[in-house]
């Protein structure tokens, strides 16, 4: 697998790829690299003859600075999971490579960048557009795999794409978890042995409300106080939502796609864990 740090040696190893006839697959990650990512990146080398992961720490997706800060960066294990999923590429470029200056495009697709997480976090889907066009054009890939652990990501890149007119395949890729059922991420590392523990009740009661027979109303409500009710765990919000347009349901008649979609303070620090389960 080669490293590359720059944007004009990846270019030209692809530009000479593609016209060999190669496909090109891109997974786009922030390092801190776990069986999530990997799921992703061995789904990219089942599908594509060159397989490139980009690791970059994006700080315009950052709207809190200390969130940043607190990351985990760990670039050589990183390639090491990389080389053993089977990938080409890693693309690892620094913040001065991807922005000589300061980017000031502006993206805004709601409702699906304006509710849940982009109501709560200003500027962070603003930011995820920001990277994720700047790697569409660098690398030009057939597909690109971005995991449904950040489903609400998945739609607003669908609408970039549409708004743009890529011409990439976006796959979607089912949630890793751990035996627990907590959903791997790389913050996890930031959770105390005590805080791990107790991170598995969110899906075991997104599982269970699957299974109660309460309007979508009672569910939300459900779900929430029985979460808030584990001492360290605090909901910031559950939405359940069409699964496309991420607009709110009443009812579950409502749309044929429904999707409830979580996020959890966990512990003291606090850690912020999102979450999701799907009705139908
Ligand atoms: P991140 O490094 O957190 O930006 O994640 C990079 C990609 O990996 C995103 O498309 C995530 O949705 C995906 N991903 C992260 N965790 C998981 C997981 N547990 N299961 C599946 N995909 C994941």
């Amino acid at each position: 697998m080669q490293v590359i740090n720059t944007i004009a040696q990846l270019q030209d190893i692809l530009v000479s790829e593609r016209a060999k006839g190669m496909s090109i697959g891109l997974v786009p990650t922030m390092g801190a690299l776990h069986e999530g990512h990997a799921s992703l990146v061995r789904k990219s080398v089942s599908e594509n003859d060159i397989t490139v992961v980009s690791i970059f720490l994006n700080p315009t997706q950052f709207n809190d600075p200390k969130d940043l800060e607190r990351y985990p960066r760990t670039l050589e294990s990183d390639c090491a999971i990389l080389e053993e999923c089977g990938a080409q590429i890693a693309f690892a470029p620094s913040v001065g490579e991807i922005y000589p200056e300061p980017d000031t495009r502006r993206f805004s697709y709601p409702p699906t960048d304006s509710v849940m997480e982009g109501a709560r976090r200003p500027g962070h889907f603003n930011g995820v557009c920001q990277i994720v066009s700047k790697l569409f054009m660098i690398t030009d890939p057939d597909r690109a795999y971005f995991g449904e652990k950040d489903y609400q990501q998945i739609a607003v890149i669908r609408r970039m794409v549409e708004d743009l007119k890529f011409r990439v395949d976006i796959i979607p890729c089912p949630v890793i978890r751990e035996a627990d059922g907590l959903a791997m991420s790389s913050r996890n590392t930031l959770l105390a042995p005590d805080e791990k523990a107790i991170a598995p009740n969110i899906y075991r009661i997104l599982k269970e409300s699957k299974s109660l027979g309460l309007t979508v109303s009672e569910t939300r409500e459900w779900v929430v106080c029985n979460i808030n009710e584990i001492p360290g765990l605090e909901v910031e919000y559950y939405s359940i939502v069409d699964g496309d347009t991420l607009a709110d349901i009443e009812d579950w008649s409502d749309s044929a796609s429904v999707v409830g979609c979580i996020t959890v303070y966990c512990g003291k620090t606090p850690i912020r864990l999102i979450d999701h389960i799907r009705y139908k």
